[in-house]
């Protein structure tokens, strides 16, 4: 079974305290759907300017990465600046520049419609309701978004929470939605509003899941060193959702959706350990095998 990822595809410009560097591919759906592919087939939904290099979408196209729904048009592609603070854990966006993006009204290629898994990556609510509108009963559909969003379009945002069956997100971003402190209230709260799971994702913290009659702690993998934190969201909810996309036919339990959550975690955790989608290019099965096991040994202990 395939995933189609719709989301933002640009060149970024990040700054950590240990290095800068300029022009990398990045984008929600680029990490989203490099880390899907490493399930399953992939769709993906975008669009770049005429001024992205080929170098990209050919590394798009040597992943199980359908590219009939990219887009590449007239104009320049989305460019997306960020500088990390010493922590890692905060950054601030130096510029954006919505370039082609400002265009963007996503028209699904006839044979996307029927795709069994969608996972609605980062970009505007409104945009992320067009392709599910496109969508013919798709299985299950997942939503990532962001604080502007909830800033800037929080009834485009709370309207597309009724559609979905998995909202993503991180524990500042939960807290914003709700108004509530605590992360156990915040995941039931946004339950209320829609989606049947919410995964609350909390850095270097890891991750909690709710559901109904459902609540699952994952880790994040202790790693001593991280290059650059940026699309460890759009990695994980990628991995997540190619993992669901591949098992029994899309139908998803809570089973399996803890361990999509491990799998988008193992996924993350990788992606963090270079720059843009460096070590996603490099990364094997037998890695992802290897640290989903030093998931389960982390968090096994006996019964008393
Ligand atoms: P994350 O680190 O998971 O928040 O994702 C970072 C990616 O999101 C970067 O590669 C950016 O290109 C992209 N990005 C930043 N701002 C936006 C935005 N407003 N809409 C869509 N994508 C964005």
């Amino acid at each position: 079974m395939s995933v189609l990822v719709v989301g933002s595809i640009g060149l970024d410009t990040v700054k950590t305290p240990i290095a800068e560097h300029a022009d990398l591919l990045g984008g929600s759906a680029s990490y989203a759907s490099v880390g899907a592919s490493f399930f399953t087939d992939v769709n993906l939904v975008g669009i770049v300017g005429e001024d992205f290099p080929q170098a990209h979408v050919d590394f798009f196209g040597s992943r199980k990465i359908d590219l009939e729904g990219l887009e590449i048009v007239p104009g320049k592609t989305f460019r997306w600046s960020g500088e990390y603070h010493v922590d890692l854990n905060t950054r601030d966006t130096r510029s954006i520049a919505l370039n082609v993006f400002e265009q963007f009204n996503p028209t699904l290629p006839p044979s996307y419609n029927n795709t069994p898994v969608v996972l609605l990556a980062n970009i505007a609510p409104t945009l992320q309701s067009r392709v599910l509108d496109q969508m013919v009963q798709p299985k299950f559909v997942i939503a990532d978004t962001m604080d502007l969003w909830i800033n800037i379009a929080k009834d485009d945002l709370l309207a597309l929470l009724k559609r979905v069956d998995m909202l993503i997100l991180n524990d500042g971003e939960a807290r914003q939605l709700t108004g509530e402190n605590s992360l156990i209230k915040a995941g039931a709260r946004i339950r209320e509003l829609g989606p049947r799971y919410v995964a609350i994702k909390k850095g270097e913290h890891g991750c909690l899941l709710f559901g109904e009659n459902e609540f699952f702690s994952c880790a994040a993998y202790p790693l001593e060193e991280i290059h650059d934190p940026t699309g460890a969201g759009d990695t994980f909810a990628g991995g997540l959702a190619g993992y669901l996309a591949s098992q029994d036919h899309g139908h998803v339990t809570p089973e399996s959706l803890r361990r999509a959550v491990v799998f988008g975690s193992v996924l993350a955790s990788y992606n963090v350990e270079a720059f843009s989608l460096e070590r996603l290019r490099t990364l094997t099965p037998e890695d992802i095998k290897k640290r989903y096991h030093s998931f389960k040994t982390m968090s096994h202990f006996e019964v008393a």
